[in-house]
């Protein structure tokens, strides 16, 4: 973490803050001093994720749409409201790219009008199913724009051009972090993502459903050290504007995950089936993370064997 003791106390408003990555990061941002301000419309997320902060006076949390304007005075700006599983994603696509494409219009408008340093969660779907391996930054990615996670990566793709438009018209303070596969306590159960999906099937007993033949790869980051790396990110000069990859360079493949899983939390009955690989599901997703590492001093210090049992311990206490 760096050194937030030295920095003064700041009104910072996080988007989606009542979802899995935005409670963590709201956590880590009341426990550094600040005053944070939630806005959220609890599509995915929800209040009991920021129960445990609830008492605490320098927590707001409202509940309004990122698609319509708002108005606050703040120092810094999470943008990280939109849904982040395909599965949730795809519910309703075009709602989808309104919150990624309407959002961060909002969003910019308010850091415009109140001069805040503002930072969005851009995802490593932008490089789609990836041509280049591991993913840099400077690969311009290989997104099929009528597919059916368009909504998100081209929502994503068109965020990213708002955010460094603004930088470029009106010199506003921004930065893009494009963050790959998080996983870890705090996920809904019916996220509807590979790691919460295969550690409440084992719990329960039930088949840990393998889409395709489970040789696509994912490169898995545990929550604590990405929210470390977003406010990295927020705390770098003004002339850092990203974008920048934040995930764990350590890649498997989803039957690795799957057995893992089992390993660590299959109750009797727990077994792998197979499922059909859905459209466009990206082959291989792995990050190069040298320029986090050189900007930010930042690389993921959790196992995925650490951060697994983590969160296998979290999902068996609420199970109990
Ligand atoms: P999540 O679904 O748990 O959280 C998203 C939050 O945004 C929820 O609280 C939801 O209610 C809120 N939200 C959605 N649409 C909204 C709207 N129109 N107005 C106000 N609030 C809205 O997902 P997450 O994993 O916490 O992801 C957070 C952000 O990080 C997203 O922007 C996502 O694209 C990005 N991201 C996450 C991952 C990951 O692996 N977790 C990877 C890449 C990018
Ligand atoms: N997946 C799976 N079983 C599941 C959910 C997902 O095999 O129950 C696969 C999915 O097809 C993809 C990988 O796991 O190849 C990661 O999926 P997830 O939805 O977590 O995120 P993505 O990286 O695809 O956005």
């Amino acid at each position: 973490m760096p050194d937030q003791s030295a920095a003064p106390a700041r009104r910072v408003l996080v988007t989606g803050g009542a979802g899995f990555l935005g409670s963590h990061l709201t956590r880590l941002l009341l426990s550094a001093g600040h005053r944070v301000t939630v806005v959220d419309n609890f599509s995915t997320g929800t209040r009991a994720n920021l129960a445990h902060l609830a008492h605490l006076d320098a927590l707001t949390v409202l509940d309004h749409d990122i698609e319509v304007p708002l108005d606050l005075e703040v120092d810094q700006i999470y943008h990280l409201a939109c849904p982040a599983s395909p599965v949730q994603y795809q519910r309703d696509p075009v709602r989808t790219l309104k919150t990624c494409v309407v959002g961060s219009f909002n969003v910019l408008d308010l850091a415009r009008r109140t001069g805040a340093t503002v930072l969005l969660a851009s995802t490593s779907e932008v490089y789609g199913d990836p041509a280049v391996h591991p993913q840099d930054e400077a690969y311009w990615g290989n997104v099929n724009p009528m597919g059916p996670r368009s909504c998100y990566d081209e929502g994503k793709r068109c965020a990213e051009a708002a955010f460094f438009s603004y930088r470029e018209q009106h010199g506003m303070p921004v930065k893009v972090a494009r963050i790959f596969n998080t996983y870890g306590p705090g996920m809904r159960a019916d996220d509807g993502r590979v790691v919460s999906n295969f550690v409440v099937a084992a719990l329960h007993g039930e088949p840990l459903r393998v889409l395709g033949d489970g040789s696509q790869t994912r490169s898995f980051c545990y929550v604590d050290d990405l929210v470390d790396g977003l406010v990295r990110l927020m705390e770098t000069p003004e002339d850092v504007t990203g974008p920048i990859n934040l995930g764990n360079p350590d890649e498997h493949t989803v039957l690795e995950l799957a057995e893992m899983v089992i390993a660590l939390a299959g109750a009797p009955g727990a077994h792998l089936e197979h499922g059909p690989l859905p459209v466009d599901d990206p082959t291989r997703r792995c990050p190069n993370i040298e320029r986090a590492q050189w900007v930010l001093g930042w690389k993921p210090s959790t196992t995925l064997g650490e951060g697994l049992a983590a969160t296998v311990r979290w999902f068996r206490e609420r199970a109990a």
